[in-house]
């Protein structure tokens, strides 16, 4: 299974908690304003990387607490990154999700598409909502705006509302 990605971090501290892989998705439809990476939206850039070489330098990589799914946006590759996510977490590792979608969204989008659903359930901390260049913040852990939330998600899952970790 592919997934078309904008490019691949073995090694990042700034993507969410502990030494992460981080691996951007090519294409994405929110086009924020200042949007920091511009060259992510366009769905037929990129280049394509298999779901299992991505398994495998993960696993060469070592001391990794996880995987971070940035953007672009994630949630547009939802089937094949839902499979990522899965194979990542049978490794014992965490998987951390970007999105310019909210919470609420992709509650909303996940009853027509299982996918979304997969996805939303494989992630254990959802970083959510566009980036607004008008609350940028610069003094925030792993995001750009003050809209922005850091997300427990299986805990939210569970108690049907939104629970945020604080960073
Ligand atoms: S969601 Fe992220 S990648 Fe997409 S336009 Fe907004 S800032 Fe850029």
């Amino acid at each position: 299974m592919k997934i078309r990605v904008s490019g691949f971090t073995r090694e990042s501290v700034v993507d969410g908690p502990g030494i992460r892989a981080v691996i951007y998705a090519q294409g994405c439809p929110h086009h924020c304003p200042h949007c920091h990476n511009p060259s992510t939206w366009d769905p037929e850039g990129g280049y394509e990387l298999d779901v299992g070489d991505i398994v495998r330098l993960v696993k060469d990589t070592g001391l990794l607490r996880g995987i971070t799914l940035s953007g672009g946006e994630p949630f547009l590759q939802a089937g094949p990154f839902a499979e990522l996510a899965a194979r990542i977490k049978e490794l014992g590792l965490d998987v951390v999700t970007y999105t310019g979608y909210t919470f609420e969204e992709l509650l909303e989008m996940s009853r027509s598409d299982s996918s979304v659903a997969r996805l939303l359930n494989l992630t254990d901390i959802l970083i959510d909502g566009p980036y607004r260049h008008e609350e940028r913040d610069w003094s925030l852990a792993f995001r750009g705006s003050r809209n922005q939330r850091v997300i427990d998600v299986r805990k939210s899952l569970k108690e049907g509302r939104v629970c945020t970790l604080d960073f």
